[in-house]
């Protein structure tokens, strides 16, 4: 019977594929930079309400929801509406907003990071009314905004505002149609040592800032080596992205200095023992440093400020777990092939839906992880397609 199912899935998939390139290349010729979202949104709208989605809305931090189904088990498929800026002109080939199609792949700023994957998700709503939805079952594509730069502060917003918790969540992220299950964390930190000025003619009646912190610089760089390496996940790693001080002149001695700290967190590392960490390093307690996690309160594209701290958790499932499992077995059931099952090396929503929420989340998209962010970005069609009859056939085996 499962066969039937994933034959008549491969041959609807088959027949949206025109649709799905349409879509995929009218959103890419809209721009959607971080916080600014909401044409885009507004055009996917349009589009879940042609399917025929149950139920549609946009909540007040401008993320866009399509309900399928009604039963009790509710999983959703989240994909980021968002992009980065195209960066350099000079460095793309094709016009970044034209979708351009060559050799059978999709070119343009999001086409694989990640408008592909969330196009693919909408029409899992139309296939699913050809397919039927299994009775226990409902789900919910989610356009989801801000992932970009604060990645998991749309689902931060969607489980604690919203107040909308789903069973289980799928990430359409590109993966090059393999199924991802965990990725590092990341913590930004700031430490910043305080000096007291005077003349720079004389500068042994203050304490220059930037000496104190000479010393906080060296011991971070020592620290990178001996942080933890987990087998699935890597490392964590510390490096510093910033430096600035402040002095009333050039001519002075330093009174601050400030360095930002990026923080990548591997299983078992937490923002409170990556605090405490250099808290306790000898030169911070030497020069009594401040040590705080930056606070942002990013203006999404309706206008609401939420507040976002710099700590997006680590976050793995085992392969063991029943919705990895369910997963690969969807994958073979339609793919007649043993899917890879990895860790993403970038960081996703999974930060808020895992990490902090603890829902069992996966990832699975077309596209390869390699092109995102980068000039000439692209998607093929057959991974559209087949990022389509996943989708369908985990909704399926999910439900049952
Ligand atoms: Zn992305």
């Amino acid at each position: 019977m499962n066969n039937e199912i994933n034959k008549r899935i491969e041959s609807i998939s088959q027949q949206l594929q025109n649709n799905l390139v349409g879509l995929l290349r009218e959103i890419i010729a809209i721009p959607s930079m971080n916080g600014q979202e909401g044409a885009v949104i507004e055009r996917l709208k349009e589009e879940m309400e042609n399917i025929g989605y149950e139920e549609v809305w946009v909540d007040p931090m401008g993320n866009l929801f399509g309900r399928m189904g009604s039963g009790e088990k509710v999983l959703a498929i989240d994909g980021h509406a968002d992009t980065v800026d195209i960066g350099n002109p000079d460095l793309w080939e094709v016009d970044p907003f034209g979708g351009e199609i060559r050799d059978g792949c999709i070119y343009g700023r999001g086409a694989c990071d990640q408008k592909g994957g969330l196009a693919a998700a909408v029409y899992a709503g139309k296939m699913m009314q050809e397919v039927g939805m299994p009775d226990n079952t409902s789900f919910l594509v989610v356009a989801s905004v801000f992932e970009e730069n604060f990645e998991g502060l749309s689902w931060q917003y969607i489980v604690n505002e919203d107040k909308i918790i789903p069973d289980a969540v799928l990430l359409t992220e590109p993966t090059n149609l393999g199924i991802r299950i965990g990725q590092r964390g990341r913590l930004e930190l700031k430490v910043q040592t305080e000096g007291v000025s005077c003349h720079g003619s004389a500068p042994e009646r203050g304490r220059n800032a930037i000496y104190m912190m000479a010393p906080v610089i060296q011991e971070i760089e020592q620290l990178n080596s001996r942080l933890k390496e987990d087998n699935f996940l890597g490392k964590g790693s510390i490096t510093i992205s910033d430096i600035r001080s402040t002095a009333p002149s050039l001519c002075a001695v330093a009174d601050s200095a400030t360095i930002h700290l990026d923080r990548r967190l591997t299983r078992g590392e937490t923002m409170d023992s990556a605090l405490q960490e250099i808290k306790s390093l000898p030169s911070v307690i030497k020069s009594n440093a401040n040590v705080s996690i930056p606070e942002y309160k990013p203006v999404s594209y309706t206008g609401l400020k939420y507040p976002a701290n710099a700590y997006y958790p680590m976050w793995a499932l085992e392969k063991s777990h029943p919705l990895v499992q369910t997963a690969v077995k969807a994958f073979e059931a339609q793919f007649h092939e043993t899917p890879d099952v990895d860790k993403w090396v970038f960081s996703t929503n999974g930060v808020a839906t895992m990490g902090s929420f603890n829902i069992p989340t996966i990832g699975f998209g077309p596209g390869e992880e390699k092109f995102a962010h980068a000039a000439n970005e692209l998607v093929p069609i057959v991974h559209l397609v087949k990022a389509l009859s996943f989708y369908a056939s985990f909704i399926y085996h999910w439900g049952k």
